[in-house]
């Protein structure tokens, strides 16, 4: 498999509630994590992850984003129900920037690059070292965690034909 066959396949993703979907149909080679301070806020997160898709590759199958305009230049989108972060584009540019977090399958796309290292929090190269403490969900009290299962009002990794689903 060549490097770049995460570019050239189909992939669904949206916001956490399910009322924005999009579709891409091929990505740009750019994914990448950005932390500038500005990403860092659009996100409430240490970064921003990254990938373009250019216009005539990407489809708003459900519902739309808001858009914040975080400078005159950049474009934010979200979804105006749950919050979730879904791009960040230059209207100058070609591509949408969608956020690889909000992919149905964000392991399949590679990193290629991060920017803005001067805003990166000290304490991520501790992280994949293992000098900061670390559990899984299988650590948490089962009944927890079962419990959020029974309630979870998060839309599902694939595509769905209505959401929230009929009773
Ligand atoms: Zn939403
Ligand atoms: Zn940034």
């Amino acid at each position: 498999m060549s490097d770049d066959a995460y570019r050239f396949r189909e992939y669904s993703g949206g916001c956490q509630c399910g009322a924005v979907r999009f579709h891409a149909t091929e990505l740009h080679d750019n994914p990448h994590i950005c932390y500038c301070r500005m990403c860092q806020k659009a996100m409430g997160s240490f970064f921003a992850p990254l990938v373009g898709v250019r216009h005539d590759h990407l489809t708003w199958t459900r519902g739309e984003p808001a858009v914040f305009m975080s400078s005159e230049h950049i474009a934010r989108g979200f979804c105006s129900d749950c919050g979730t972060p879904l791009f960040y584009q230059n209207l100058e540019g070609q591509f949408v920037s969608l956020t690889i977090g909000s992919f149905d399958e964000p392991h399949l796309i590679p990193i290629r690059f991060q920017c803005g290292l001067e805003g990166r929090h000290p304490d991520f190269s501790e992280l994949t070292a293992g000098q900061i403490e670390g559990t899984t969900e299988g650590d948490n009290d089962a009944g927890w965690v079962e419990g959020i299962r029974a309630t979870n009002h998060q839309h599902p990794d694939h595509d769905t034909a209505s959401w929230p689903p009929a009773e």
